[in-house]
């Protein structure tokens, strides 16, 4: 399933980012052909903001509404899927390979009792928590100073990314939960977390990262130049 809805505000864009194009094609379409490269995939689902649900579609690729939220664009999606294991992974996250989502496929089913596996990168940055102050997390205050409360034992934290793969039973019983909660999810992991069901991480490159910024785009650009040319 390939959450593509957003709304790609943050990017500037003037559209949704999924279908912003980079290397010459619209974002979403590098996941798909990511997606139907990878030998576990049975089919591929796609959650497309309004107006755009006719641009994909046909062929092998299902397309469906995406919601206001993320878990409700996923939750469209899983709607539509039959399978035993189901993937998540975000448009906005063109250089994701075949490869890794085998392998986080892999790192699931070797694994009977766990729920769920993620891919996930090693935070590298030094981490503060600031003291909490509700004033500057308005808009003016984004850019205002704050002081540091704690720093963050960075030996066990990990940036998540996607795919996300999970047991789909799991995943459908903990998106079964109180919209609010589910609103405020950034992924899903952390509902199958909540739901007390055991996620592996399967560590991953830095370089699947996500578009947000236009600097993330430009990056992207030049990733994706270098992988054309078998850099
Ligand atoms: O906003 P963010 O970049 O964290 O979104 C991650 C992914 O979730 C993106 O690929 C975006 O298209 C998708 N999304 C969605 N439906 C929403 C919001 C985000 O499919 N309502």
């Amino acid at each position: 399933m390939i959450a593509a809805a957003g709304s790609g505000q943050r990017l500037g864009a003037g559209g949704p980012k999924a279908f912003v194009t980079v290397g010459g094609r619209p974002m979403v379409e590098w996941s798909i052909a990511a997606c139907r490269a990878a030998h576990s995939v049975r089919s591929i689902v796609v959650a497309c903001p309004p107006g755009h649900v006719h641009d994909l579609g046909g062929g092998d690729v299902g397309v469906v509404d995406g919601g206001a939220t993320r878990t409700e664009s996923v939750s469209n999606a899983l709607a539509a899927v039959g399978t035993e294991l189901v993937a998540i992974h975000d448009a906005a996250r063109p250089l994701v390979t075949p490869e890794l989502i085998e392998d986080v496929v892999a790192t699931l089913a070797a694994d009977p009792d766990a729920a769920g596996a993620i891919a996930a990168t090693r935070v590298t940055d030094t981490i503060k928590r600031s003291v909490t102050d509700a004033a500057l997390t308005t808009a003016e205050g984004a850019n205002a100073v704050r002081m540091v409360k704690q720093t963050v034992d960075r030996g066990c934290l990990w940036a998540a990314q996607t795919p996300q793969v999970f047991r789909a039973e799991a995943l459908r019983k903990a998106l079964a939960t109180d919209p609010e909660r589910l609103a405020a999810a950034t992924d899903e992991a952390m509902m199958v977390e909540a739901a007390g069901g055991r996620v592996l991480i399967h560590p991953s490159a830095a370089e699947n990262l996500k578009v947000t910024t236009a600097l993330d785009l430009k990056l992207v650009e030049m990733l994706l130049a270098e992988r054309s040319a078998g850099v």
